[in-house]
């Protein structure tokens, strides 16, 4: 029988319809349609070809479900499936999803065979373990999931994410992929990227946003007893750390912090008085890497979660996963083997991983940008308006453009920095390259705003409803602010890269 007969056959049954290849019997499921019983009775869509109803209206997931599934009944008989479900660990080939070094025939000098590798087993670690958790946990605001931590920590992702270095020494890194030796801010750049896709920026957060920026300290300053004890459980996954620098009246002034520590007579112990605002993963942290005002300056100490320490939940635009925290110092007591540095010398404590962690910021933000031009792509393709699809319209087309150019040059600035952090010792990217950082995550966050902003305009309605086609759009619209905030605001950047530039002016320059 030829194709189109086999179609009328199913047809012929106005409570079944086909999408794509498979056909679906509703006549049991239609008063369960979240959307209304009308819509499937409509005579364009019972007994029909529904496929491009369907794609109009909902995403390729909910045919996954289960009890969506049940409703497939049989399959059109000779026909191959056009419109495949997502793969696990897949490449997208949808043009500009995937940054160039993954596209097919297009090179780049910076990654090797291992970074390939790592990115392939990062995909689909991804895919298999987080993504559900992410989305699960942005929905209920609960902290990520231990056995998500758990796996995490056996593939040794806890210590990769806080970049090359000593704290790698003997670990077998994810099976083996990358020697610790070789392991290089490349991968890091691969494992940050790869993570963001979940396209959950709370959870994102949550997923120990807060031991990224608050073991630095603990590693590169801690006395060794200290470090030797703090770092395993950390990078293990068993305790929880972050870095409390910010208060109500000290964000983008660090200098401002008010937070008190005085040394007891005895000088054994600090006793620490204060509140902290905004802290990443604080909610459940058993550790406070914590900016104080000392007598001779600014000191930093470890404080564990203990008497005269507590933690609120503060709730912001994005989910309460992250663990955002209000916190308070009631006289806590401290021992002075728990501070981090030298006494006094705090600031440079606390400004030493900036740069770090601004450029981290800049890898997922290049990255997420890219996963709203996929969705933008395919939304404005399947989605049809005035008879032709949104693509169609000059106006829409110019956004799209705009998007991928911005996210094409982040990635490709962002590349040449981290090929500059692979060739610089820790201080020369600290004098060179903190400008350039600087000025990247202030583009990249003024890019992404504007890429949401266009994302919005292109889904419509949807752009700005919590679940359904556009769900990515309005998340990613609601939580974009984050990074033009959080690691430096992005005016007090864009003012640093030009204040930096001016100190390396050359004296005698005239025009
Ligand atoms: C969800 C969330 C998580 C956070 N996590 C942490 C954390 O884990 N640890 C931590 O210590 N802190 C954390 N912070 C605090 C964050 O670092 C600060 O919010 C940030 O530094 C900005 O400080 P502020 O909000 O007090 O803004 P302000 O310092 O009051 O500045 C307000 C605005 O004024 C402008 N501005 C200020 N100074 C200048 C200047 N010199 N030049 C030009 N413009 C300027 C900027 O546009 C800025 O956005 C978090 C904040 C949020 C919202």
């Amino acid at each position: 029988m030829p194709t189109d007969e086999r179609r009328m056959v199913c047809v012929a049954y106005n409570q079944w319809v086909i999408i794509d290849t498979k056909v679906y019997n509703l006549s049991r499921f239609k008063d369960l349609h979240p959307g209304g019983v009308s819509v499937l009775l409509d005579p364009e869509i019972a007994g029909q070809d529904a496929t491009e109803a369907f794609f109009g209206l909902h995403r390729h997931e909910v045919l996954l479900r289960p009890q969506y599934k049940r409703l497939q009944i049989g399959v059109i008989d000779g026909e191959e499936e056009q419109i495949k479900p997502p793969q696990v660990g897949a490449l997208s080939k949808v043009p500009y999803a995937e940054p160039a070094w993954l596209s097919e025939g297009y090179h780049s000098p910076y990654y090797k065979k291992s970074h390939r590798e790592l990115q392939k087993a990062m995909r689909k670690f991804v895919d298999e373990v987080i993504y559900e958790d992410g989305q699960a946990r942005e929905a209920d605001g609960k902290r990520p999931s231990q056995h998500v931590i758990d796996k995490m920590a056996e593939v040794e992702l806890h210590a990769m994410r806080m970049g090359p270095g000593k704290h790698l020494k003997g670990r077998t890194l994810f099976n083996g992929i990358v020697t610790p030796e070789e392991f290089d801010y490349f991968h890091e750049l691969v494992i940050t990227q790869e993570l963001t896709r979940i396209g959950a920026r709370g959870y994102g957060d949550g997923l120990l946003g807060g031991k990224v920026i608050g073991l630095p300290p603990v590693l590169n300053f801690g006395r060794p007893e200290i470090r030797d004890k703090v770092v395993p459980e950390v990078l293990s996954g068993k305790k929880f750390i972050c870095l409390a620098i910010s208060e109500a009246h000290a964000g983008s002034d660090v200098f401002g912090l008010q937070t008190s520590a005085t040394k007891t007579e005895d000088g054994k112990y600090w006793i620490v008085n204060g509140a902290k605002k905004w802290i990443t993963n604080g909610t459940f942290a058993d550790y406070f890497t914590t900016g104080c005002k000392t007598d001779n300056g600014f000191t930093v100490l470890l404080i564990p979660r203990g008497e005269g320490v507590e933690t609120k939940p503060i709730k912001t635009a994005y989910s309460s996963t992250a663990g955002t925290a209000y916190i308070t110092y009631d006289n806590v007591k401290v021992p002075v083997e728990n501070t981090l540095g030298e006494e006094g010398a705090g600031i440079y404590v606390m400004l030493s991983n900036f740069n770090h962690e601004r450029w981290v910021m800049c890898c997922s933000s290049a990255r997420v940008q890219r996963l709203i031009v996929e969705e933008c792509l395919k939304w404005a393709s399947q989605r049809k308006v005035f008879g032709k699809p949104l693509i169609g319209q000059a106006v829409v087309r110019a956004k799209i453009a705009g998007m991928i150019q911005r996210a094409e040059a982040i990635q490709a600035w962002l590349e040449h920095i981290t090929y500059q952090m692979c060739n610089m010792a820790y201080k020369e990217q600290a004098q060179k390259l903190a400008g350039p950082i600087a000025f990247l995550k202030s583009f990249s966050t003024q890019s992404a705003r504007q890429t949401a902003q266009d994302a919005v305009q292109i889904f419509g309605g949807r752009g700005i409803t919590q679940s359904g086609m556009g769900k990515f759009i309005e998340h990613y619209h609601r939580t974009v602010p984050f990074d033009a905030l959080l690691g430096g605001a992005e005016d007090v950047l864009a003012d640093l890269g030009v204040r930096q530039a001016v100190r390396s002016m050359p004296k005698d320059a005239r025009l």
